[in-house]
């Protein structure tokens, strides 16, 4: 929202300012036009001036002169134009009667004339003649002006003056008489317009070249291009092109209308194609544009070669055309809302409005208080400005349509790295989830694998862990004994004659039995070191460490008498048990081999059964005893 009112309101400074341009343009134009308009020439020749159109083959002036038949017509407008007239035509008039005092001038203020020659006679008497025009370089003109102008010679009595003109282009003849001093002061102030004008333009062609060198914005060399050939025009037509630049030149001369105003209306057609973006709203008129832009072009080629008054007639015709498509088309996108297309149309309709008016002044069918020349100078000048305002604002457009473009971009991008770096997180946030749960799954699996690993060690049976965990155990102490040098005692338990328990009472009962003493292994063991394992069949493996020979057979004493005094309750009755205990209570040597303790207590419980059974026997090294 506040992007669009801001925008309605550059808009609106825009529009301001491009008013506010073009009425200070007018205001200055018009003063300077009334100050030159100060100055006017003693007479406007035109109505009341004989002319005589000589078809083909004109008559010499000898023969005019000699000739009583030819058929002179007098002119009945003010304006002495014929439009496109090949053929010579020939004017006769008389000059007032002029105050001697002064110096007198006739001007033909049209410089595109191909031949004009001109007599001055008295009578019949040849006072002065000259010949000059477009076909002859521009020395052979009397006054070296831009316009004809010819020095009235002196003469007591009235003087008659023949003129004969021929031109391949369009043919006439605005003819004013002055008083030379007048005339003086009016060139000065002409000259200075004119100056003024075409330093503006040449002003804003370089300005604009520099533009384009600066920002390398194409449309800028249009204007450019603009610029310099509708300068180069206008300077043709006033006939100072001729004057300074190419003086010598007849052949440029001749056709440097054409050329340089084809150059002109294709610059602006390529001109007013790129400024209006007339792409974005018609193919078919952006068409059209382009090819209109290489007819113009094909007419400038060609008007190197084929003669003038064929081109100039096509040219004018297309310039028509041309003209109004183009006023159409900025009044059409202007409706379309383009802002730009407002200012455009209204420095196109500037200049149109103006070249009506002076063709209207020039047809003599409207007449103003200023000279129609200086009024299409105006015209161009507010064209050119409002033209160049245009197309600075359509840069600025296109810039901020291209920041806005690379701002979007970068937001985008921005989005997209925010929704990589959220999907990046939240991938990570799933890793540790899975993470997470696979080590709770790896410690719930471990529990398991403990939980098995325990199961291994335990026998099924008694309920107290079995051979596989006694031989680590059994390991583990004796590396303590050896590191810490402290005393482990081994001992094996065994039943005594269980065999015949189990043939008499079954392998039943013999289990019960089994695990009873088992239990009451157990339940004897004080210190939490102290460990019981079944070691196999009847057979248990007692691992006791940090204890000597003395606290073993007092514990194993013990255990003996606790079996003996407590028969075993089982389905069978009560079944009395007796055990042999072979032990040995010693400092593991770092020479001793990691299994003769267990080897050396299975010795002493070897001796105990030998014995007599129901006892405890001691390893003693080399001898054994109770
Ligand atoms: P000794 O006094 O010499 O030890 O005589 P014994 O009969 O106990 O002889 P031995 O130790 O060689 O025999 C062990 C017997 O224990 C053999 C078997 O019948 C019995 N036995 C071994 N394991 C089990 C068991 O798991 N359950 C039962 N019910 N009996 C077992
Ligand atoms: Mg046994
Ligand atoms: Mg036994």
């Amino acid at each position: 929202m506040a992007g669009l009112s801001e925008k309605r309101l550059e808009a609106r400074w825009l529009w301001l300012i491009a008013m506010s341009a073009l009425v200070v343009g007018l205001y200055i134009a018009f003063h300077m036009l009334q100050t030159v308009n100060a100055t006017q020439p003693q007479q406007e020749i035109g109505r009341g001036v004989e002319v005589f159109r000589a078809p083909g083959n004109a008559p010499t002036l000898d023969e005019l002169l000699k000739n009583e038949d030819i058929d002179w017509q007098t002119e009945q407008h003010q304006l002495l134009s014929y439009g496109m007239h090949s053929d010579p035509i020939w004017f006769r008039f008389n000059l007032p009667r002029l105050d001697q005092r002064h110096r007198w001038l006739l001007e033909v203020d049209y410089a595109l004339l191909d031949d004009l020659q001109i007599w001055f006679m008295q009578e019949s008497a040849l006072l002065s003649d000259y010949s000059t025009g477009d076909s002859l370089p521009f020395r052979s003109r009397t006054i070296a002006s831009e316009k004809f102008l010819f020095p009235i010679p002196e003469a007591d009595g009235p003087i008659t003056v023949y003129i004969r003109v021929q031109s391949s282009g369009s043919l006439k003849l605005p003819l004013r008489l002055w008083d030379m001093e007048e005339y003086l002061v009016h060139g000065g102030e002409h000259g200075l317009m004119l100056g003024i004008f075409f330093g503006f333009l040449a002003a804003m062609g370089l300005s604009n070249f520099f533009f384009f060198l600066t920002t390398r914005s194409i449309n800028f060399l249009y204007y450019c291009g603009y610029v310099l050939f509708l300068g180069l025009t206008l300077l043709t037509l006033h006939g100072i092109g001729y004057k300074y630049l190419w003086p010598e030149n007849i052949w440029l001369q001749g056709r440097s209308v054409v050329l340089f105003a084809n150059a002109t209306m294709f610059f602006a057609v390529i001109f007013s194609r790129e400024l209006l973006e007339v792409y974005r709203h018609s193919q078919f008129i952006d068409r059209l544009l382009k090819i209109s832009a290489l007819v113009f072009l094909g007419l400038f080629v060609s008007s190197l070669v084929l003669p003038y008054w064929l081109m100039i007639k096509t040219f004018l015709l297309l310039l028509i055309l041309e003209v109004l498509f183009i006023c159409g088309l900025g009044i059409w996108l202007w409706r379309r809302g383009v802002a730009i297309a407002r200012i455009y149309t209204i420095a196109w309709t500037t200049l149109l409005l103006t070249a009506m008016i002076a063709s209207l002044e020039n047809l003599n069918l409207i007449s103003l208080d200023i000279n129609s020349h200086y009024l299409l100078i105006a015209g161009a000048s507010v064209e050119t400005v409002l033209l160049a305002l245009v197309l600075a604002v359509s840069y600025n457009q296109q810039r901020q349509h291209a920041f806005d473009a690379q701002q979007q971009a970068l937001e985008k991008e921005r989005e997209l790295r925010e929704a990589e770096h959220q999907a990046q997180q939240e991938l990570e946030y799933k890793v540790q989830e899975r993470t997470l749960e696979l080590e709770i799954t790896l410690r719930e699996l471990s529990e398991k694998n403990q939980e098995l690993e325990e199961r291994n060690t335990m026998d099924s049976l008694t309920g107290i862990r079995n051979r596989r965990y006694f031989d680590k155990r059994y390991l583990a102490e004796i590396r303590r004994s050896r590191r810490e040098q402290t005393t482990l005692t081994v001992a094996m338990i065994d039943i005594d004659h269980f065999k015949k328990t189990n043939d008499n009472l079954g392998h039943l009962v013999g289990d019960e039995c089994i695990k009873a003493v088992a239990g009451k292994i157990k339940s004897l063991l004080k210190r939490p070191a102290d460990d019981v394992c079944r070691y196999g069949g009847e057979e248990f493996a007692l691992l006791l460490p940090n204890t000597d020979e003395q606290g073993a057979r007092t514990l194993l004493e013990h255990i003996r008498e606790q079996i003996q005094q407590s028969p075993v309750d089982t389905a069978s009755g009560d079944v009395s048990l007796t055990v042999s205990i072979g032990f040995v209570s010693a400092m593991a040597a770092s020479s001793l081999e990691d299994n003769t303790l267990l080897s050396q207590a299975d010795q002493a419980l070897y001796q105990a059964k030998e014995q007599g059974r129901n006892r405890v026997c001691q390893f003693i090294p080399n001898q054994s005893q109770e």
